[in-house]
């Protein structure tokens, strides 16, 4: 099979290579129709990721057909959770199949989806609703991390989030995805920090969003923000989130760029701020999430680029370059 693969570090090669296996019975195998460059896909391309060592097909955000596997499965699409978790544990038993403590995951202990065909355990897969295409059903996973950002935020805000001013830091995909979901949800102050004015025109355009540059443009007064997402997670964004949050409000922890920080406990216990880590989603939120999608939640994602696989090379480097006002470019192998 023809599969575009990390090399080297800022290298991709698209090349032959031998057919995916199924690695045991309960598996099937997918011919991948759209997969997405996610942003620890780059990261992995920079080299910055000791977990993915080249050579390695990447790729996580996959929608695609069952082409072997059990008869009930095949022919039919799928996206579905590149988190393999072990069903047992206790965090799996509770449902936060994201915190097991014995999980895999596909583009990094396993082959991904950058390639025609790739395999996966079976009880990942989450079916795509009949006439969404591939390429909507492959920002799933992107999406449903902001889904469950979302419903995190909301368990701990003390008023609906309605009534809340809202900051989302950074308006790369997840940033994107969170200021959508707003904006559908009926949060009508939302504010958007972003450098990239590619990006912040793109924000402004499609969630409708306020999208402000933090280094030269003052955004929403400092302790004015019931709740604040940061989406990028830097030293720099968790100063910012910090002076923006709102007495009793609410800070949820998105993106992870880096993490050492001091942070302002006092402001932390005396204006009793609630501060939320989250990491990736639970098969609850992907399978909430592929239907969300599907009706509309998100808008209608023209802000997605298509590209085909053979010319994945250049993708990354148009993202690496930050050439691309594009926060999320979806490649097809077919
Ligand atoms: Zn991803
Ligand atoms: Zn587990």
């Amino acid at each position: 099979m023809k599969a575009l693969v990390n090399t080297a570090p800022l290298q991709m090669t698209f090349r032959d290579e031998p057919d995916s296996v199924m690695l045991a019975d309960d598996e099937v195998t997918l011919r991948i129709d759209a997969v997405g460059i996610c942003g620890s896909d780059m990261h992995a391309y920079h080299g910055h990721d000791p977990r993915r060592v080249p050579p390695i097909i990447l790729g996580h955000e996959f929608a695609g057909e069952v082409t072997r596997g059990p008869s009930a499965l095949l022919g039919r699409r799928f996206t579905g959770n590149p988190l393999i978790a072990c069903g047992v544990c206790d965090y799996c038993v509770q449902g936060r199949s994201n915190l097991c403590s014995n999980r895999s995951m596909v583009g990094m202990t396993r082959p991904g989806a950058y390639a025609e065909f790739m395999t996966i355990p079976a009880k990942c897969l989450v079916e795509i609703p009949a006439g969404m295409s591939a390429s909507r059903a492959a920002l799933t996973e992107p999406a449903a991390t902001a889904l469950h950002a979302l419903h995190m935020a909301q368990r701990a805000a003390v008023r609906p989030i309605q009534e809340s001013t809202v900051l989302v830091i950074g308006g790369g995909a997840i940033g994107m995805f969170m200021a959508l979901l707003l904006m559908h949800y009926g949060v009508r102050h939302v504010h958007v920090a972003e450098t990239n004015p590619l990006r912040r025109a793109s924000v402004a355009k499609h969630a409708q969003a306020v999208a402000f540059d933090p280094i030269t443009e003052a955004g929403p007064q400092d302790g004015s923000c019931d709740i604040v997402f940061d989406c990028v997670g830097s030293k720099h964004t968790r100063t910012a989130a910090m002076k923006a949050v709102a007495h009793g409000g609410v800070w949820v922890h998105v993106g992870l760029q880096d993490w050492a920080s001091e942070i302002d406990m006092r402001k932390l216990t005396l204006a009793e701020i609630t501060l939320i880590g989250t990491y990736t989603y639970t098969m609850a939120d992907l399978r909430a999430t592929v239907n969300a999608l599907h009706q509309g939640s998100f808008g209608d994602c023209a802000w997605v680029e298509e590209r085909s696989l053979s010319d994945g090379a250049l993708a990354f480097a148009d993202l690496h370059e930050g050439k691309s006002a594009s926060a999320k470019i979806v490649l097809r192998p077919h």
